[in-house]
């Protein structure tokens, strides 16, 4: 069996129904992605902008996972707060894609499947698989390379990473504009829409910063502070962008589970650097006494954790980025960019969710 690998027939970018947009112009468009129970079509908004000079086309999509609106504030900024100025090509701008999970406040869609497990769609398939061949057709199709804004899941929070197929060169160009410090080379799962998209000659990379039904301001300056960087690395726009005080490119993580139920007592928090054997969170009853302490594996950068200290067997704690061989010069180049306010401002305000305490000096 051949997987088709040719893109969809390309659509103009600047020919939206009826509106068009002219060199220099932006506009406001919508694309209808179903019909609701009572018969009324579903549209989803789109701005579309488009530079004095012909240049590549990008998508920007968020709440692909309909409670995941860090994004959606991102986008909603670079829409509003950012005079963008494009000098060349086009921008196609999606601050909803999942419209009828974002409308419940829902990962998912009515139909309880993941859209985002559904690329590149069908028009035979499900309401999901029918979205996304939708949104596959009329967005990804239109386009030269994409950006989709993601969160953590449910009760959980991470620390800013982008996700992209470092052996792919385009991805990983785009990966490395955007100046994240931390990049997870993987290809997303199949049926994701950036390995569907990426596969199809449209080079995507996603960013997963902070958690779902929040909008976090240092999470919002974070991805528009990347997106302005990768778009002056397309020669979109002209700005000025320094590269991040380190570099890490991570290939293997690991997310450490709960071996046994209790009430958590944390001892990292999101974007810390533990070494080996360092103590990660304390297992407690209810009525606080300890029952054990988990440590991590290797050295490694705490990419994400759980904002919820209760927890039962195999419950996911912490995830972890493995650094084997790197993890003196990290510590050492994040104690160098220590005036990094961003980069600071992320730590502490991504900790707020997580109580963060001293191992007890008499624990087993
Ligand atoms: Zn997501």
């Amino acid at each position: 069996m051949t997987k088709q690998s040719a893109r969809p027939s390309r659509k103009s970018p600047h020919v939206w129904g009826d509106i068009k947009i002219l060199p220099g112009q932006s506009a406001e468009v919508s694309l209808a992605v179903t019909e609701s129970y009572s018969s009324l079509t579903i549209p989803i908004p789109i701005v579309v902008q488009r530079g004095s000079e012909e240049g590549p086309v990008g998508f920007i999509t968020a709440a692909l996972h309909g409670d995941e609106i860090n994004g959606t504030g991102i986008i909603r900024s670079l829409i509003r707060d950012q005079q963008l100025n494009l000098l060349r090509g086009t921008l196609i701008l999606v601050p909803v894609l999942n419209i009828l999970g974002f409308e419940r406040h829902s990962r998912y869609l009515p139909d309880r499947r993941d859209l985002n497990r559904c690329f590149p769609g069908s028009m035979r398939g499900s309401l999901a698989h029918r979205m996304a061949k939708i949104i596959f057709e009329e967005i990804v199709a239109r386009c030269d390379f994409g950006i989709d804004l993601h969160t953590a899941a449910v009760r959980r929070t991470n620390f800013p990473n982008v996700r992209a197929e470092m052996t792919n060169p385009k991805v990983a160009q785009l990966a490395e504009s955007f100046g994240c410090e931390v990049i997870l080379d993987s290809k997303g799962p199949p049926g994701s829409l950036r390995r569907e998209a990426t596969a199809r000659g449209c080079p995507v990379i996603i960013l997963e910063a902070g958690e779902i039904w929040k909008v976090e301001p240092a999470v919002v300056d974070f991805g528009v502070k990347g997106i302005l960087s990768l778009l002056s690395g397309q020669g979109m726009i002209e700005q000025a962008t320094p590269p991040p005080a380190y570099r890490l490119i991570l290939d293997h993580t690991q997310w450490i589970r709960a071996s046994k139920g209790g009430f958590l007592r944390f001892h990292v928090s999101p974007g810390d650097l533990v070494r080996k054997g360092a103590p990660l969170a304390t297992y407690t009853t209810l009525t606080g006494k300890e029952t054990g302490v988990i440590n991590a594996p290797h050295h490694a950068m705490v990419l994400g954790m759980t904002t919820l200290p209760c927890i039962t067997p195999g419950d996911p704690i912490c995830h972890l980025g493995m650094i084997p061989d790197r993890f003196e010069e990290v510590q050492q180049l994040r104690a160098e960019a220590a005036d990094d306010n961003l980069h600071d401002r992320l730590i502490k305000d991504l900790s707020t969710n997580v109580r963060v305490v001293e191992p007890s000096e008499s624990r087993p």
